[in-house]
């Protein structure tokens, strides 16, 4: 995977020491939830506080988040931590009401990837903004699905772009929740190599053990970053209960991973 990137980006102005960490539950679930979370992730290597507030859960009738409520308990995170914030948003609505609420870097789903409809509604709610938007991979390992929800938004204007590698949908039976075919990502490096490129362990494990081996190989393939959906008791999370790893896993984590220098 290509190493130097020529143009400075939103992450270069973060001036961090070690790869960018965005963590916190699949789902905010409650106030003290959430805020006991992020009080375990405050003065770690996190820079943003993830929480889903509005969740693309696959069949009806699961728990779909708890709405535009969950804003003010982010908004609260950044108050009482210190650090920034970000969620899904999967419609302009959710823009909208994401923005209002001085949420600092919005996420797109896989799900939402794999629609252009979807990708160019969020872009027009996103253009004149100047929120970070990361762009997932789509449900399906299709490159151009991917590139094309990145052309959307940088067409509209929106200059804090960036990918997460989350894997993709397969019907063999795998280890993987979402195989990660990691040509894919490198080819993704390779059309935009200066775009801040985060993996996901967790959706493409689907297994909190596999979690730290999927980060050291992104890491070996000089990812920009890492997405760990982060849980204070992960067995009782609401959503993604397998995949979730404590706070204190996540930190222990961060000292084991070998992170290569650019000097390596
Ligand atoms: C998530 O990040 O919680 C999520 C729903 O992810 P994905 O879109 O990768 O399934
Ligand atoms: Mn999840």
């Amino acid at each position: 995977m290509k190493n130097k990137k020529e143009m400075r980006t939103w992450l270069d102005d973060l001036n961090l020491d070690h790869p960018l960490v965005i963590a916190g539950p699949c789902s905010a679930e409650t106030e003290e939830q959430v805020l006991k979370i992020a009080h375990e992730l405050k003065n770690t290597d996190v820079s943003y506080f993830r929480a889903g507030i509005w969740k693309p859960r696959t069949r009806p009738g699961m728990f779909e988040g708890v709405g535009a409520l969950g804003l003010q308990w982010l908004q609260k995170v950044k108050a009482e931590t210190g650090m920034k914030t970000c969620t899904e948003v999967a419609n302009a609505a959710h823009v909208k009401l994401a923005v209002e609420h001085d949420v600092d870097l919005l996420w797109i789903g896989a799900r939402s990837t794999v629609s252009p409809f979807i990708m160019q509604e969020l872009a027009d709610a996103l253009a004149g903004t100047d929120k970070i938007v990361l762009v997932k991979n789509p449900v399906n390992p299709d490159l151009a699905l991917w590139l094309g929800g990145i052309e959307r938004l940088h067409n509209a204007g929106i200059k804090n772009l960036g990918a997460i590698h989350r894997g993709f949908s397969t019907y063999e039976k795998t280890k993987y929740r979402n195989i990660p075919e990691w040509q894919l990502a490198i080819e993704f490096q390779n059309r935009f190599p200066d775009l801040p490129l985060i993996n996901d362990p967790s959706h493409i494990t689907g297994n909190r053990d596999m979690v730290f081996d999927v980060c050291q190989t992104a890491l070996d393939l000089n990812f920009d970053g890492l997405m760990v959906e982060t849980h204070y008791d992960p067995d009782n999370a609401w959503s993604d209960a397998a995949q979730q790893i404590t706070p204190k896993a996540l930190v222990q984590m961060m000292i084991d991973l070998k992170i290569r220098k650019e000097s390596d």
